[in-house]
C-alpha cells in the first residue's frame, strides 16, 4: 500500500498515489468528484466497501465517511452483549479497517444544507466544528430510539441501540442481582428482580429472551439468597401479538416458548409512565420494577428530520425508486433514515439491516452510473427471503423461503448466518470463541464500574479541513 500521510488515506498502486499528489496537492483538478457518506452502519459501510472497489485507482474521486463512533456496530448481537454472552468489542469493528483510500472523520453530523452542498460536523474528541463540501451525498444515519415525547419513560429506561446501552444493561442487571442477594425484604427483592422490556419487535423480544436466560442462570448458579420465585420477566407490546414483522405461526411459537420459560407477555398495551421503581401501563396496571428497557419504537435524529427536503410523517427522508432524494439528483438516502415505499404493499420497507444492505447495492450502482456517466440506474425492490430471531437459551426462530424452523436447529442456523454476516474474519473468530466459552463456563458476573473519560480542551489538533467561517468567507 502507498500512503498519502497528508490525507491519511492509502492507494494500492504507487502510480495512483503520484496522480493523487499531482491532482490534489499540486494543481487541484477541477474534475475531482467528492463523495460524502454520512453514517458508518450497515448502509454506510456496505456502500463504502463497494465504491472503494470501483474507485480504488481513480484519483478524480474523493471519498469521505463521517460517523460519531470510530467503529461499525453489528446491532443484531446487542442483546447477546447485554446478557454478557459476547464481549462488546467483538461486535464492533473499527471503521478505519474499511477505509483504505477513503477519509474517515469521527464526528457528529450537525447540519446539512442541500442547496449549498455543505455539511457541518462536530469533531467527537475536541468539539471543533468543520465544514465538508460534496458533489454526491449519501444519508445513512440510521435511527434513534423514540419515546414519543414521554420524558419520564426516557429518563427511567435503558435503550438497546448502542454498545454503551448493552454494557449499561449488563452492568445494571448484575447490580440488581447483587442488591437482591443482600436484602431480606421479599417485596424489595421482587422489585429488584423484575425486568420489564417494552417493545414486541425483534429488539424487544431478543432482549427479553437474552436477559431472562442470563438472570435466571446467574441467580441459580451464584446467588443462593435470591428467591427464584421473585424473578419476573415481562414483555409489553402495543400490538395484539409480538414480532409483527414475521408470520403469525412463528410469532405464536415465540410467545409459547417465552411463556414456557416464565416470561410474562402483555399485548395490546402501552407503557405510559415510569419512575425509578415502577412502570405504569395504559390499562392502569403499575408494575414495580427497577429495570425498564425501552425498545418501543424508532424515529430519526433532528439532523435528518430538519433537512429541507421531503419527509414522511416520522421524519424519514422520502426517496424515489433509485433511492435519490426528490429535487436533489446527487443525494441518496437509505437504511433506517430513509422512507422507501414497497410497491407490492404500498407501505414503507421495514427498518432492518437486511434491507439496508440490499439498498446499499442499489445506491452504489446508481452512484457509479452518475460518476462514470455510463451504465443504467437500478431501482430498489426487495422481498425478504426470511427472518430469524434468537429468543432464549439455545432457542431461535427462523423463517426461510417460506419454511418455519424453531428450537435448537433454528438457533444453530441463526448463529451460522450471523457469524457469516460479521464483517471481518477476526471478529468471526472472536464471536465464535465467546459462544464456545459460553457452552462450558458460567457467564462472567464482573461488573466494571464507572469509566473516567478525559476530554482534551487545550490541545489543538490541526488539520486540513476548513472551518465553516473559512469556507464561507475565505477573504475575511
Ligand atoms: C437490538 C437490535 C437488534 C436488531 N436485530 C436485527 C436483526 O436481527 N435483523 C435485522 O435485519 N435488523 C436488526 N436490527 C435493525 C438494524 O440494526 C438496523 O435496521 C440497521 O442497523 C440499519 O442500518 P443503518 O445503516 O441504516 O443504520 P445504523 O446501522 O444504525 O448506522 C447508522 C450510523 O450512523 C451513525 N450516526 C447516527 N447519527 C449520527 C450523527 N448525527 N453524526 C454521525 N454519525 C451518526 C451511528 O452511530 C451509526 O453508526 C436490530 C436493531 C437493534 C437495535
Amino acid at each position: 500500500m502507498h500512503r498519502c500521510n497528508k490525507c491519511d488515506i492509502e492507494f494500492r498502486k504507487k502510480k495512483t498515489l503520484e496522480q493523487h499528489i499531482q491532482y490534489i496537492h499540486k494543481s487541484v483538478s477541477p474534475s475531482i468528484k467528492k463523495i460524502l457518506i454520512l453514517g458508518g452502519g450497515f448502509a454506510g459501510i456496505n456502500i463504502l466497501q463497494d465504491i472503494l472497489k470501483e474507485f480504488q485507482n481513480n484519483v478524480n474521486v474523493e471519498i469521505s465517511l463521517v460517523n460519531q463512533d470510530n467503529f461499525f456496530l453489528f446491532t443484531p448481537m446487542l442483546p447477546e452483549v447485554a446478557s454478557g454472552m459476547i464481549h462488546p468489542s467483538d461486535i464492533s469493528v473499527p471503521i478505519r479497517t474499511f477505509c483504505k483510500r477513503a477519509k474517515f472523520y469521527q464526528a457528529v453530523v450537525s447540519t446539512i444544507d442541500l442547496e449549498q452542498r455543505l455539511v457541518t460536523i462536530t469533531r467527537t474528541f475536541d468539539g471543533k466544528v468543520h465544514a465538508l463540501e460534496y458533489d454526491y451525498l449519501i444519508f445513512a444515519l440510521g435511527s434513534k430510539t423514540n419515546f414519543f415525547g414521554n420524558k419520564n419513560l426516557e429518563k427511567h429506561s435503558f435503550t438497546i441501540k448502542t454498545i454503551e446501552d448493552a454494557i449499561g444493561i449488563r452492568n445494571h442487571a448484575i447490580n440488581m442481582l447483587e442488591n437482591a442477594a443482600q436484602t431480606g425484604d421479599p417485596d424489595l427483592q421482587q422489585k429488584l428482580m423484575t425486568f420489564t422490556v417494552v417493545g414486541g419487535g425483534f429488539a424487544g423480544v431478543e432482549t427479553i429472551g437474552a436477559i431472562n436466560h442470563f438472570v435466571r442462570d446467574a441467580a441459580a448458579s451464584t446467588y443462593p439468597n435470591i428467591n427464584k420465585e421473585k424473578i419476573n420477566m415481562i414483555l409489553i407490546s402495543s400490538e395484539k401479538r409480538i414480532l409483527p414483522e414475521i408470520n403469525k405461526k412463528l410469532a405464536l411459537s415465540a410467545m409459547r416458548y417465552l411463556k414456557k420459560v416464565s416470561v410474562k407477555i402483555i399485548t395490546a398495551t402501552k407503557a405510559i409512565d415510569a419512575d425509578e421503581d415502577y412502570v405504569l401501563l395504559d390499562n392502569g396496571e403499575k408494575i414495580p420494577c427497577t429495570t425498564l428497557i425501552w425498545a418501543g419504537g424508532v424515529s430519526v435524529d433532528p439532523v435528518i428530520s430538519e433537512i429541507k427536503c421531503e419527509h414522511d410523517s416520522s421524519g424519514k427522508i422520502k426517496v424515489d425508486k433509485y433511492l435519490k432524494v426528490a429535487c436533489f439528483t446527487n443525494v441518496f438516502a437509505l437504511g433506517d433514515c430513509a422512507s422507501i415505499i414497497d410497491k407490492t404493499t404500498g407501505k414503507p420497507y421495514p427498518p432492518t439491516a437486511q434491507h439496508a444492505m440490499h439498498q446499499s447495492k442499489v445506491v452504489s450502482n446508481n452512484l457509479k452510473v452518475a460518476i462514470n456517466g455510463k451504465g443504467s440506474l437500478v431501482s430498489f425492490s426487495y422481498s425478504s427471503k426470511g427472518w430469524m430471531a434468537s429468543i432464549g437459551k439455545r432457542t431461535a426462530l427462523v423463517s426461510i423461503f417460506g419454511k418455519n424452523v424453531e428450537g435448537i436447529l433454528a438457533w444453530f442456523i441463526w448463529r451460522t448466518y450471523y457469524l457469516i454476516q460479521m464483517p471481518t474474519f477476526e471478529k468471526r473468530v472472536k464471536v465464535a470463541t465467546d459462544w464456545l466459552v459460553d457452552l462450558f463456563f458460567k457467564r462472567d458476573l464482573t461488573c466494571v464500574g464507572k469509566i473516567k473519560k478525559k476530554t482534551l480542551s487545550k490541545i489543538d489538533v490541526k488539520d486540513e479541513m476548513p472551518t465553516l467561517k473559512e469556507l464561507l468567507f475565505p477573504d475575511l
